[in-house]
């Protein structure tokens, strides 16, 4: 079977700060990791791969540092990575950025058929959940989203375990179909020695913008319908306000409550029915 990977490398959000002044992210000396979901992607379709044979691919676009990235991925056992890396897919959206994977993939598919794609549910530093999608629409993949189990794999269907606001759904899909995954998925491994050996000398293959007929007017800034108008921090919480009950717990208690019903925190306040606090 062969599984293919989406993965970003994104800065440590942990780490992220916001310049005060331009209100755009400092991003200098911030290390870059692989996004965290991404990773527990690759995971699994290592795990399948193991279970049921074939070969994992790894795609990603970005900068040409994310070359790291791939290395570090390849050192858990991948077989191929490629980054697509050019100034003309700099400034793409989510919606550019799904058409300029989705075309690696087709390209990839053609020679070696893709059974899975993987996904993360999303990356850190954008949050939109829209790439795997955007992927699977594209290539006419079925899309599992919020996976947190995949309960079996035939070489027709795949059977996942999906998270939902209220509960659980167990679906299957027809392959070749696109997950995007949660952490609760599985737990990472760590990378073996021959393996780390292996991706210290593995170079990723790079692809730009002459590697396939891509449509420009798709890419890049000007193929981009989102823009971002202010990134702002939200302002710091304020230290709250400290409440000594030590001399008279049962006046504090009710001072509390007060103040809850005051700001609309909870809406029945038990005080005023002439209910009381002991
Ligand atoms: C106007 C505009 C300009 C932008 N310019 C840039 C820019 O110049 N450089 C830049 O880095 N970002 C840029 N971005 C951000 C970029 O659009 C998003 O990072 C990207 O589209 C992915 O969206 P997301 O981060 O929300 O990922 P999500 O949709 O939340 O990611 C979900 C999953 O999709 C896959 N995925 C997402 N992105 C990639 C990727 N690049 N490679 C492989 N797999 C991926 C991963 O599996 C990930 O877990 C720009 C955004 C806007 C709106």
């Amino acid at each position: 079977m062969h599984f293919v990977v989406c993965l970003k490398q994104v800065p440590d959000t942990s780490e992220v700060r916001i310049d005060p002044i331009t209100n755009t992210l400092m991003r200098e000396g911030v290390p870059s990791i692989i996004n965290p979901y991404d990773a527990h992607a690759l995971e699994e379709a290592m795990r399948l791969k193991e279970k049921v044979g074939g070969k994992v691919t790894i795609v990603s676009m970005g900068p040409p540092q994310a070359k790291e990235a791939l290395k570090k991925a390849m050192s858990y056992g991948a077989d191929r990575a490629i980054l697509l890396s050019d100034r003309a897919f700099g400034g793409s959206d989510s919606l550019a950025t799904a058409y300029i994977l989705s075309s690696a993939l087709k390209k990839i598919h053609e020679t070696e058929p893709i059974d899975l794609v993987f996904a993360g549910k999303e990356a850190i530093d954008g949050d939109t959940a829209q790439t795997g999608p955007g992927i699977a629409q594209r290539l006419g993949f079925a899309q599992l989203t919020y996976v947190i189990k995949v309960k079996e794999l035939t070489d027709k269907n795949v059977t996942v375990v999906r998270k939902t606001e209220s509960g659980r759904q167990v679906v299957q899909a027809q392959l070749p179909a696109l997950l995007t995954v949660e952490k609760e998925l599985n737990d990472l491994r760590y990378a073996t020695l021959p393996n780390m050996m292996k991706a210290a000398g593995y170079e990723p293959e790079m692809w730009n913008v002459k590697s396939l007929p891509f449509d420009l007017t798709q890419m890049g800034l000007k193929g981009s319908p989102t823009s971002v108008s202010r990134i702002f921090a939200p302002p710091g919480r304020d230290g709250g306000e400290i409440m000594d009950g030590t001399k008279d717990p049962t006046g504090t208690a009710a001072s509390v409550v007060t103040k809850i019903f005051q700001q609309n925190i909870l809406m029945v306040n038990p005080l005023a029915k002439g209910g009381n606090l002991q």
